[in-house]
């Protein structure tokens, strides 16, 4: 049972996980369970290269973030359950929570978060009726977003990254899974505003 699961493993769902894992500090995130079923076989950034991504060095692959993305969450964040090597089938709904079904196992949780990308491809059982033509990529090029309302679909079910509707740019699929998490933190803050920086500590003079 998940207080929030991420489905996909690529920039947005990365993102939306470390920003939801960083916040564990907040007496409000402290006791919340989280996963990411972190799969990565179909993500664009298998094939990308990076130069014009501020604070990434020129030259970046996608392959290299995939890898310390996941690392970087299972370091920093480990209470951020990372669940490898399953595809989700299908998103159903009890009378309270999300189920969430793999090819391997079911999850449950209270929100879902869908960061799967933009392809046509993209066929989770009991979503169809939220899929719609992408608003912003060529016709021809036959992509689809989840239709949503500032990353919200439904009562606790988000989309994040390309199929939230975004233009595929890796700043923005990562800026919009960012996003997501913090309305989830600011969802369980009781409505209060949440954002979640780190800070160098203040220098001393010698
Ligand atoms: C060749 C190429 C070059 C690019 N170059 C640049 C560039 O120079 N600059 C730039 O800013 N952007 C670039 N991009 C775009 C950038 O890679 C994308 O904008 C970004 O990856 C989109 O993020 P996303 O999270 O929406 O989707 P993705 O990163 O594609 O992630 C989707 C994730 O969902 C997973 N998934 C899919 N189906 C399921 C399922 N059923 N169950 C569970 N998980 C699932 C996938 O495996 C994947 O990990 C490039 C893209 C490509 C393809």
């Amino acid at each position: 049972m998940y207080d929030a699961l991420i489905i996909g493993g690529g920039a947005a769902g990365m993102s939306c996980a470390l920003v939801l894992g960083s916040a564990k500090p907040k007496a409000f995130a402290a006791n919340k369970s989280i996963g990411i079923i972190i799969h990565q076989k179909t993500s664009h950034l298998q094939t990308a290269l990076f130069n014009n991504v501020l604070g990434l060095t020129p030259g970046t692959t996608g392959t290299s973030i995939l890898e310390s993305g996941k690392e970087q969450l299972s370091s920093l964040y480990p209470h951020v359950n990372q669940i490898e090597n399953e595809k989700v089938l299908e998103v159903s709904k009890n009378d309270t929570d999300f189920i969430v079904s793999t090819n391997k196992n079911t999850y449950q949780s209270k929100i879902v978060v869908i960061t799967v990308g933009y392809t046509n491809l993209m066929t989770i059982k009991g979503l169809e009726q939220y899929i719609e033509p992408h608003p912003r990529t060529a016709i021809e090029k036959d992509r689809i977003w989840l239709k949503n309302t500032d990353h919200l679909i439904e009562d606790n079910l988000y989309v994040a990254g390309t199929l939230a509707g975004w233009r595929s740019q890796f700043a923005i699929a990562s800026g919009s899974g960012v996003h997501v998490a913090t309305d989830v933190l600011t969802l369980w803050n009781g409505g209060k505003d949440v954002k979640v920086h780190d800070k160098v500590h203040d220098k001393v003079e010698v």
